[in-house]
């Protein structure tokens, strides 16, 4: 459920996107939040002026609560964005344990919008192969020792 704080931080999360556009950035922003909502780190779209293609705003979110908070202090928080994740940010914010997103456009409304941002295929993957051998360096990794 959104609530009115909800959308007061998602309508700062707009505000950064905006803003981002004013800085000739694609218009995407997010913020994480605390759970007494305190915006903890803001981050825009940088893809073009890095040329990364990682440089959204959620998955540079998702790596600073990674790097720089306690897992239980991550699972308090929440990331406001002003469209929600893709993919590949997706998994960034799986693993970095952040609690909870609110989103404002969802994926479909984007599409409707700008229709390359939906025009993603998915790459043929060929696999498992080498088995044996693949799984030398990660057995001899994870192997208890002592
Ligand atoms: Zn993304």
């Amino acid at each position: 459920m959104i609530t009115s704080a909800d959308e007061a931080l998602l309508r700062r999360a707009i505000g950064i996107a905006a803003h981002a556009v004013t800085l000739g950035d694609a218009p995407y922003g997010s913020l994480l939040a605390g759970p007494d909502g305190a915006v903890l780190a803001e981050a825009h779209n940088t893809v073009r002026r890095d040329r990364d293609i990682t440089a959204h705003p959620e998955l540079k979110l998702a790596r600073w609560a990674a790097r720089e908070l306690a897992p239980d202090t991550a699972a308090r928080t929440t990331l406001y964005t002003s469209c929600q994740p893709c993919g590949m940010c997706d998994g960034g914010i799986v693993r970095s344990g952040i609690g909870r997103v609110v989103y404002a456009l969802s994926t479909e409304q984007l599409v409707a919008l700008n229709p390359a941002s939906g025009a993603w295929p998915a790459v043929p993957q060929d696999g498992p192969a080498l088995h044996d051998e693949a799984r030398g360096p990660v057995a001899a990794y994870y192997r208890p020792t002592g």
